[in-house]
């Protein structure tokens, strides 16, 4: 692979060393499967005219490759975490015919999310889990499985508006529900619980985590096993959403106060929903855990089917459970955005210097700063991660926005912050075996700049 590589470059085809690995990898592929049939193949002219054929396509594409040089680990705009390499080889495996809706040992139907409902169930401790597009389909499906043409209390402590027009209120409504607003903006008692609960015709209590800002000053909420005893008393099931989700909540930096999906069934909320791809470090996805006959009730409803994952997306998914099935280490070291999150200043000032030392040797203006990085996502939005990282000067005569728009559309593009008269390339987010090609592409841009 490496020589055709080589060769590829050689010929100047179009796009970078990923692309022609994906094209040259496709390409074999097909020429081991005619040798296979008995056609013989060479790596002619036809072979790289066929290589040349694919490259039409990827370098072409809009939804392309980034690098986030940001620091936020959790980045929106560039697709949130990065997968593990088990979860993208799991969703390559499973996107041709894949053992999806069958059970192999009969032949028979089976349920297309059974591994992941059991995973998560195992993971969480829950009794059981369903999985659907996303967090925001999770919440929509709950309150609209368990409160359509029913009402749905939620505090005005927790009216959050999580971006992109997605605000709790209007969430409610959409599901079908109807709103019971209770308490003030800073303080909600339990006793307005007790009296939003005297409603006979309470579907669900909800509770959303102000992911995304904080309460400071006179506030005050009661506890969340205060409200989960309460609901319990009162026959009404009651709703977390967590957001971000991170699993245990064993001391993941910058995420210490990020509630946890254990925590939140320990407190006995009934019903748990988190994304797939904050601190889970996995695919889009909405996650829900709970007791079985809610789960089961959620899963019987309409609204389900529209809101399902697809065979890939379930693949990596049923991959990363997988790997937080192992133990919180192993995640820890395995999944790629826990992994960014723990990196300290040790780790990544070595890979600063060696940076900013060959950027220098290229004649790129360059030199090594403290970062604060972002978990992002709205997960902890107040903690910095400190780490370092290099800032570049463009070079003389060149508008810094020009630069970063020259770093933007590289290929793949290099996404990073403007800061102190240059671009500040966060090495937190950036995978230690691309250095060298983040170096590359920074020395271009600032040739083309
Ligand atoms: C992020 C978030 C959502 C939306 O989740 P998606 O997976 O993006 O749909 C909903 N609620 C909270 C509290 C969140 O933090």
């Amino acid at each position: 692979m490496n020589e055709l590589l080589d060769a590829a470059a050689e010929r100047g085809l179009a796009g970078g060393r990923e692309a022609h690995r994906a094209a040259l990898a496709a390409t074999l592929d097909r020429l081991r499967s005619d040798c296979r049939a008995g056609t013989a193949r060479e790596l002619d002219e036809g072979f790289w005219q066929e290589v040349d054929d694919r490259l039409q396509v990827l370098p072409a594409m809009r939804l392309r490759e980034a690098l986030n040089a940001t620091g936020v680990v959790l980045h929106t705009n560039l697709g949130r975490a990065p997968w593990a390499p088990e979860a993208i080889a799991a969703a390559q495996a499973a996107s041709g015919a894949a053992v999806l809706e069958v059970d192999p040992q009969s032949g028979r139907r089976g349920r297309r999310e059974r591994a992941v409902s059991a995973l998560l169930a195992e993971i969480t401790g829950a009794e059981a889990g369903l999985a659907v597009n996303n967090n925001a389909a999770a919440l929509t499906l709950a309150v609209a499985a368990l409160a359509r043409g029913r009402s749905c209390v939620l505090a005005r402590t927790e009216m959050v508006e999580i971006g992109g027009a997605y605000r709790m209120p209007e969430v409610v409504r959409s599901a079908g529900a109807r709103l019971i607003e209770i308490g003030t903006t800073n303080r909600v008692h339990l006793r307005d619980y007790a009296a939003a609960l005297e409603d006979p015709d309470v579907g669900c209590v909800l509770r959303v985590h102000r992911s995304n800002f904080e309460l400071h000053g006179f506030t005050g909420e009661p506890e969340a096993h205060e409200i989960a005893q309460l609901c319990r008393e009162r026959g009404v099931p009651l709703v977390y959403d967590l957001g971000s989700g991170v699993l245990r909540g064993a001391g993941l930096p910058g995420a210490e106060e990020e509630p946890s999906v254990a925590a939140a069934l320990q407190a006995g909320c009934d019903l748990v929903t988190f994304s797939g791809d904050k601190l889970l470090g996995g695919p889009q996805a909405g996650l829900i855990v709970g007791p079985k006959p809610l789960v089961e009730k959620l899963r019987s409803d309409m609204l389900t089917r529209s809101l399902r994952l697809d065979k890939t997306l379930l693949a990596a998914l049923e991959a990363t459970l997988s790997l937080h099935a192992l133990g919180e280490e192993h995640a820890l070291a395995r999944v790629p955005a826990l992994r960014q999150l723990a990196l300290g200043v040790d780790e990544l000032a070595p890979r600063a210097e060696a940076l900013a030392t060959a950027l220098v040797a290229a004649g790129v203006s360059a030199r090594v700063i403290e970062t604060a990085g972002r978990v992002g996502s709205g997960a902890a939005p107040i903690r910095d991660l400190e780490g370092r990282g290099v800032l570049v000067e463009p070079p003389a005569g060149v508008e810094i926005d020009a630069f970063a728009r020259a770093l933007r559309m590289g290929r793949p593009g290099v996404f990073a912050r403007v800061q102190d008269g240059g671009v500040v390339l966060d090495l937190r987010t950036i995978d230690p075996q691309r250095d060298a090609e983040l170096q590359a592409l920074v020395i271009a841009a600032a040739k083309r700049a």
